[in-house]
């Protein structure tokens, strides 16, 4: 009988970190560990607890160390990926420069890959998720920021200085007028499109809003606060307001995706988060402005999905680029 290839995914996040036993179909061999990160506590103790995950993980999976094959580390940027170097991410403070790659390595003697979050979530999604039947794949991550994956072939455009894929920061407005981005550039298009600024696109265009809308009512009843899930639920339900910042969002991203279809032309561009319970109605609006204002003859047959592997995509992608570095998606 053939050795059964098993990869451990770390998905390290700024909250907490998840991982879990991944065989070599992709399928998980136990529901994910989590535990808290807790980065105040410092980077050693970051360390200790990523270790105690990946142990869990085995141990969760009735598998011993020597069952695993190789390891995949993701975490969100800053980062140098060739390095296996978390630099200095705003949601890790107060981690600086900390080898996780070299240290998990180390600690377990494991082939160890190193990737960003976003990159792996991608990946994830192309080796077993939306993406398995297509040759190449771009993800949009819509949470807080919007984040982003480019798969070309086999490969993940990490950039020659990992900043590849950093979709959110496609500039789709001028850069002298445009919203302000947490980049601080003007006119990216996570300034429109994340969730956040979904919101307070929402309270802008209410402010200016003459006609019915339950966001009036749940902004009184509320005590001031809706999110952008209220916004996409409202506008499932027709509330004409949340239905123009809802198809104002799937302008916006459409943008973004059209300036991803004139660099790299994908066979498939899927969205991921939040945003993407709002149903197909949100995906057809997306494709509809992608034909509209994107290259001709790339949009008529580019593919425009969902996301199908949730929040598990990030510890599936961290053991797909485990696995990647062994032997490739086939
Ligand atoms: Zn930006």
């Amino acid at each position: 009988m053939a050795e059964r290839l098993i990869y451990v995914g770390l998905d390290v996040g700024g909250t907490t970190m998840k991982a879990a036993a991944v065989g070599d179909d992709g399928s998980p061999l136990s529901a994910p560990v989590v535990m808290d990160t807790n980065p105040e506590r410092g980077q050693e103790a970051g360390l200790e607890t990523m270790c105690e995950t990946i142990r869990r993980a085995v141990a969760a999976a009735r598998l011993t160390l020597a069952d695993v094959t190789a390891i995949g580390v993701v975490t969100p940027g800053l980062m140098d990926i060739k390095a296996g170097l978390i630099l200095d991410p705003p949601n890790l403070k107060p981690w600086k420069n900390v080898p996780v790659r070299d240290h998990v390595r180390a600690a377990f003697q494991k082939p160890t890959v190193y990737q960003n979050d976003a990159n792996a979530a991608a990946y994830g999604e192309f080796w077993v998720g939306s993406g398995q039947a297509a040759s190449s794949m771009v993800l949009f991550t819509l949470g807080t920021g919007v984040g982003g994956g480019i798969i070309l072939g086999d490969a993940i455009v990490e950039g020659e200085h990992s900043h590849g894929g950093e979709l959110g920061h496609l500039r789709i407005d001028l850069p002298d007028r445009g919203r302000l981005c947490g980049c601080g550039a003007r006119g990216c298009l996570e300034a429109y499109a994340s969730a956040t600024n979904v919101v307070k696109r929402a309270r802008e265009d209410l402010a200016a809003w003459r006609g019915p809308t339950k966001l009036k009512q749940f902004y009184s009843a509320n005590d001031d606060e809706f999110t952008a899930k209220d916004v996409f639920d409202l506008a499932a339900d027709g509330d004409a307001l949340a239905v123009k910042v809802a198809d104002d969002t799937a302008y916006y991203l459409a943008l973004g995706a059209c300036a991803v279809i004139a660099t790299v032309d994908p066979e498939m561009i899927v969205f991921g988060g939040g945003m993407v319970a709002a149903g197909e109605w949100f995906r057809a609006a997306i494709e509809t402005y992608v034909k509209r204002f994107g290259l001709p003859f790339p949009t008529r047959t580019v593919k425009i999905a969902f996301a199908s592997l949730g929040s598990d995509a990030g510890f599936i992608g961290a053991a797909g680029c485990a696995r990647l570095g062994m032997k490739g998606k086939a």
